[in-house]
């Protein structure tokens, strides 16, 4: 479903992506973890075009990623992203959120739109917010919408970059259980989080990058219980 191939990024003089090689199949749920600063959500961003790449390929569902134009935002409609901050329109109703994207990139009718948007509401738990302002909810529950608005695109693999970064503790769990169900009910995932739980629950592969480069990559049993790289080991001491 993602494909990177060789990919090379350069800020400038910092090489924030060094030969990266991630296949994610369909239906898998890769996690990615590391230090701060090593180029996760870089890598993220490369995935939907946010960034763009300087060598390599990225492939989603087979396709090479658009340079520009419909193709671009028709690439980004199937690339769900859901980002630390939650990145809702303040001065749209939480179902205007929701029913922008599908009205404007899908072509969907209004009413097509809003029926769906109220589905996915009840999906993530906040069908009763439908009405009310993001200024209105908890962090939660307004990262809930995020996630209701990307999905409401028909993504064909969803990214998250921290997305319970910026939440009061007593709202993790709450986001976290809707990624576990959407990863249990088949969505194609890349999740950056150091959140543990959710990658042993949910992933099928850990990816640790440090410096620019996936230095490991292995199911979250054998990484959290037996990590082999020094920068592996030096960074679960840290955190765990
Ligand atoms: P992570 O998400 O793992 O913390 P990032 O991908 O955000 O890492 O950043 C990787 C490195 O690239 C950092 O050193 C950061 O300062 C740098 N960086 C990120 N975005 C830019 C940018 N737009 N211009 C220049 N440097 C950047
Ligand atoms: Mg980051």
């Amino acid at each position: 479903m993602v494909a990177m191939d060789g990919v090379q990024k350069w800020f400038g003089d910092l090489h924030v992506l060094q030969d990266i090689n991630l296949h994610v199949t369909p239906g898998e749920v890769v996690v990615v973890i590391g230090p701060s600063g090593s180029g996760k959500s870089t890598l993220c961003r490369t995935i939907n075009r946010l960034e763009t790449i300087d060598e390599g390929t990225i492939t989603v569902d087979g396709e090479k990623l658009p340079e520009e134009g419909k193709a671009l935002a028709g690439l980004r409609a199937d690339v769900g992203m859901v980002f630390q901050a939650f990145n809702l329109f303040a001065h749209k109703s939480i179902l205007e959120n929701v029913t922008l994207g599908p009205i404007k990139v899908r072509k969907k009718s209004k009413d097509e739109a809003e029926q769906r948007a109220r589905e996915l509401l009840a999906r993530v738990g906040i069908e009763e917010q439908a009405g009310k302002y993001p200024a209105q909810l908890s962090g939660g529950q307004q990262q809930r919408v995020a996630i209701a608005r990307a999905l409401a695109m028909e993504p064909k693999v969803m990214l998250f970059d921290e997305p319970t970064s910026a939440l009061d503790p007593e709202m993790i769990k709450e986001v976290l259980d809707v990624m576990v169900d959407l990863a249990q009910g088949g969505m194609t995932m890349v999740v950056v989080t150091h959140e543990m739980g959710f990658a042993r629950t949910a992933a099928n592969r850990v990816a640790f990058m440090a410096d620019g480069q996936i230095v490991e990559e292995n199911t979250p049993d054998e990484f959290f219980t037996n990590p082999q790289s020094d920068r592996a080991k030096d960074f679960l001491g840290k955190i765990l």
